[in-house]
């Protein structure tokens, strides 16, 4: 038996994507594409596949497509044609599928996902092409299939990428990339659960073993609806691949087909599914009922001007304009909406301070609602006076998180909340003074370890600080307590 220990293993990973395109309406007829509407609603004729139709193709779901390719770095071709995919299968009425076969869309693109510590990993494209989806068969009654054909037609971008990624973490990272790309785009809402991308990993591994390179048959795993579940598979199917190769040296690409492989959630594992002795034959040939599409320079033109700043690059520009951390800006521009929103309220407030708030309170109050910062539904000017009165100290960080609370029950503008409710910060010294001294008193204990204890001094004066907050009634300016505290125990520890 070969100890695994000794095999040097390096993973082969290409991957297939398709996304949904943001269409009001199907690819190739009028139906409108709606998530959750009653099955079997949104159909006709077109859509169905009744004989003697006309598709007509739509022409968004055509700039989506060559949008998101020139954020590719794709080649757009001149002339593109549509193909029908034959295959027969219950949610595929017409028996085939409107794609494209030898003259896509586009192809020879790249694109770049960060790999941690400023590396990045270039994954070429080998093409994105434009086609429709299929029904979905329903097994929830278990004695029947039922098939509900509004999802038939729905455009989808199918992007196939060249077999560059090297590991689980960095085929998730591109999903991930991906997704934020489109929906930055605007060309797709990459919702997950609406099952609008959905992955297909090719998988091998090359070994290395007693100087010898040996390659382990591809296997596909098919129609992956999760970030999560593309990286289990993935890293199962490493696993799985270098295991079955020790168990048997034939278990090499030259002498097994590819496999086709379903992921099982439950069981954490992959499935055999069918070898290529089945694969399917398409019969590909050209669908007589639709034009060939020809993408002169002005539309392109057009188009190319509608691709707006990327968010890797707008990563880069608002992380040095807004003094932002990796993790804190990557937060920030969690959605294209609340990204937008933090520039529009930062340029009329205070950029840092909103990055703190927006990092804080705006998205913990997102996360517990289940929503996007912009869904919040705080307006603009709300947000950034809230950024600006806090960073000219008119309240302190205490006060504005409670103020935001409260501005989800009230439109006042923040500092008249903050004065209707007393937490305008006060400046006057000899109030603080006060305070500070009424807080010395009842916590002796505390004062005695600020002034004696190695061990506790630090803790013990942030104690007494907060003591003071509280007796203020969160209206302390902190920074002048924190002075007045040293000033009081420099005093004490003299005598
Ligand atoms: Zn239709
Ligand atoms: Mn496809």
């Amino acid at each position: 038996m070969i100890d695994r220990n000794n095999l040097k293993i390096r993973p082969i990973i290409g991957l297939e994507i398709h996304v949904q395109l943001a269409t009001k309406s199907k690819m190739f007829c009028s139906c409108p594409v709606e998530f959750g509407a009653e099955p079997n609603s949104n159909v006709c004729p077109v859509c169905l596949g009744m004989p003697g139709v006309l598709p007509v193709m739509n022409r968004s779901a055509v700039e989506y497509a060559i949008r998101t390719a020139i954020a590719l770095n794709c080649q757009i071709a001149g002339f593109t044609k549509w193909d029908r995919k034959s295959y027969y299968y219950p949610d595929l009425p017409k028996n085939y599928q409107i794609s494209q076969y030898d003259l896509p869309l586009s192809f020879d693109g790249s694109f770049d996902v960060p790999t941690g510590e400023g590396q990045t990993r270039r994954v070429g494209i080998i093409r994105a092409h434009l086609e429709e989806d299929a029904g979905k068969n329903i097994h929830d009654n278990p004695s029947i299939t039922q098939v509900d054909l509004n999802r038939t037609g729905t455009p989808l971008l199918e992007i196939v990428t060249e077999p560059d990624l090297q590991s689980a973490d960095e085929a998730f990272t591109f999903c991930t990339e991906l997704q934020r790309l489109v929906t930055y785009l605007g060309v797709s809402e990459g919702s997950m659960q609406k099952g609008q991308m959905r992955f297909e990993p090719n998988v091998n591994v090359i070994i290395e073993y007693e100087g010898l390179e040996y390659r382990t048959p591809i296997s596909e795993v098919k129609n992956l609806n999760s970030f999560k579940a593309v990286r289990s598979a993935i890293a199962y199917e490493i696993e799985r691949q270098v295991n079955d190769w020790i168990a048997d040296r034939d278990y090499v690409i030259d002498k097994r087909p590819k496999e086709n492989r379903g992921w099982n959630d439950e069981k954490g594992i992959t499935e055999f599914q069918r070898g290529k002795e089945e694969a399917h034959d398409y019969r590909y040939f050209p669908d007589p009922d639709l034009v060939p599409v020809a993408i002169d320079e002005t539309w392109l033109e057009k188009i190319k001007a509608s691709v707006g700043e990327l968010p890797v690059n707008r990563q880069k520009r608002m992380k040095h304009e807004y003094a932002l951390s990796e993790a804190d800006v990557v937060t920030i521009l969690h959605d294209k909406a609340s990204a937008d929103l933090f520039e529009a309220a930062a340029g009329m407030g205070h950029a840092v301070t909103l990055g703190k708030q927006f990092i804080s309170f705006w998205s913990a109050k997102a996360n517990e609602l289940k929503c996007t910062i912009a869904e919040l539904g705080i307006d603009t000017d709300r947000m950034g006076e809230l950024s600006k009165i806090t960073a000219e100290g008119k309240i302190n960080a205490t006060a504005a998180a409670q103020i935001a609370e409260m501005m989800f029950d009230r439109p006042d503008p923040p500092f008249k909340i903050a004065v209707d409710q007393g937490l305008v910060q006060v400046k006057d010294e000899n109030q603080m003074q006060v305070w500070v001294d009424e807080a010395f008193t009842a916590n002796q204990k505390a004062v005695k370890d600020a002034i004696g204890n190695p061990k506790k001094q630090k803790q013990a004066r942030g104690f007494l600080a907060g003591q003071v907050m509280k007796i203020s009634g969160g209206k302390a300016d902190p920074k002048i307590v924190g002075k007045l505290i040293e000033e009081k125990l420099t005093g004490m520890d003299s005598n």
